[in-house]
């Protein structure tokens, strides 16, 4: 894919379909010349960058579309190369028609990701940056369009490479230490450095620890909602999704004994699973649902535990010790509070409601609830937040690394082991922003883009 950087390349910017417009992007040092040979209006090689065209698109004599060209010029371009967009009306055929005029000019059709993997390439973003493009796209909520947005500033690249650049002074001073070999001088002061690897193995720790939240915003909180046949859990689920119903699915890797639906409360997504219940299984059908029940609770994030507010407090409570495993946060609804006239045996932090019922006061209180217990251990600061598996695997290997370091530093390991440990700790940071990277890291990652991005 690198090699293939000088060529220009395009593609159909917007997405299938018929829409009233349709975006071609093309990208790369022949751009304004192959799309001014499509264009009859003015010329376009003389147009300054940042300027809007429009004109007329023709093959031969016939008239194609009658378009609008924005014109950039490199370096100041999303690619960094010269760019032409071409707003056509949203047609599959004028669109093809376009594409096809411009593969005769030479210009090729677009790989996925191609167009942000140049603008890696060309120094307009860092690998990070490039990867929240990619989440930016996908993001369906607020909170994972704040998350995509923030990382796409450069925040995190700049964290990094602050990191990186203390970790550097410090292994070329133990480098230096190696040419005197035989002198047995320090350049590198060894209390300095193990301040400093403390220091830096906080923010990555911190950086790691904030993956949790990260991923909470990018894929929803799962949530799964158990309790004893007729508890009342499928009334609570139709009640709350009622509302505000998202897309409702048999995702692949559940079975028929559980769905999954989404609720958007606050801009975070809930992925709530609704599950056989939980019972003395008397059979072995029961004691599969019952299994998989168990399955879906140790996946979760969140347990919804709903109860019928009749049954014995004891029941409740042996059902929590089976279901409740820490660090899961838990939220118990007592249910079919009608039921009862006395409300008094229900603990106080059980929420008490009457799903039948529907009342909004009821729902709101679960959302409330819901919402909280998500942020509870996930306090949302206006920082740095790591959202890619990628980045954490990176800093955790950045961790081990540093580790190694202050093990080393304690036993009084050589300058060259310790240069080599620290050496590691910076191979991993370069691997997030891209200072250090392979093809075959690239294409992976590009890979996943959808086309014309
Ligand atoms: P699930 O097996 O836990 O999914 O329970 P369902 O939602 O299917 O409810 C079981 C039965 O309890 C149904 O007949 C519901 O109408 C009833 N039910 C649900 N919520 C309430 C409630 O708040 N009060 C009363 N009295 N009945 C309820």
């Amino acid at each position: 894919m690198i090699n293939e950087i000088n060529d220009t390349i395009m593609a159909i910017a917007t997405p299938p379909g018929a829409g009233a417009l349709g975006v071609i992007r093309v990208s790369g040092s022949r751009a304004i010349q192959n799309v001014n040979a499509l264009f009859n209006s003015k010329d376009l090689s003389t147009q300054p960058g940042f300027t809007l065209h429009y004109g007329h698109i023709v093959k031969g004599n016939t008239l194609i579309d009658e378009v609008l060209l924005s014109l950039f010029r490199s370096p100041k371009s999303f690619t960094g190369e010269d760019v032409v967009e071409i707003s056509c009306h949203g047609s599959s055929y004028i669109l093809n028609q376009v594409l096809e005029l411009l593969l005769k000019q030479g210009v090729r059709l677009a790989k996925p990701g191609e167009f942000t993997q140049r603008a890696f390439l060309n120094g307009k973003m860092d690998l990070s940056q490039a990867e929240a493009v990619a989440d930016l796209i996908a993001s369906d909520s607020e909170a994972s369009h704040k998350l995509a947005m923030q990382q796409m500033k450069g925040g995190f690249k700049l964290r990094i490479d602050y990191l990186r650049n203390q970790l550097i002074n410090f292994a070329s001073l133990l480098e230096l230490e190696l040419d005197f070999g035989e002198e047995d001088v320090e350049f590198a002061e060894r209390t300095e450095l193990l301040k400093l690897v403390l220091e830096v193995k906080n923010v990555v720790s911190e950086l790691v620890d904030s993956f949790k939240m990260g991923n909470v915003f990018k894929n929803g909180v799962y949530t799964v909602i158990a309790g004893r046949p007729n508890a009342g859990k499928s009334t609570l689920l139709n009640v709350l999704l009622n509302e505000d119903r998202a897309i409702v699915s048999d995702v692949a890797g559940t079975t028929r004994d559980t769905i999954e639906e989404q609720l958007n409360i606050n801009g975070l997504i809930f992925r709530l699973v609704d599950t056989a219940g939980i019972r003395e299984a008397s059979d072995q059908v029961e004691q599969l649902g019952v299994a998989r029940t168990l399955e879906s609770v140790k996946r979760s994030s969140v347990l919804v535990y709903v109860y019928d507010a009749t049954l014995p407090q004891q029941d409740v409570a042996s059902d929590l010790e089976k279901l409740a495993y820490s660090p899961m946060a838990t939220l118990v609804i007592a249910n079919k509070t009608d039921l009862l006239t006395d409300l008094n045996s229900i603990p106080e932090k059980h929420l008490k409601i009457c799903a039948k019922l529907q009342s909004d006061l009821a729902i709101i209180q679960i959302k409330e609830a819901l919402f909280n217990l998500a942020m509870l251990d996930n306090v949302i600061k206006d920082d740095i937040v790591i959202s890619n598996l990628r980045h954490v695997e990176a800093l955790r290997r950045t961790l081990e690394a540093l580790n190694q370091v202050i093990k080393g530093l304690e036993n009084g390991l050589t300058g060259d082991l310790l240069a080599f440990e620290l050496r590691q700790a910076l191979h991993y940071l370069g691997i997030i922003t891209g200072e250090v990277t392979t093809d075959d890291l690239l294409e992976n990652i590009f890979r996943n883009f959808c086309i014309g991005k």
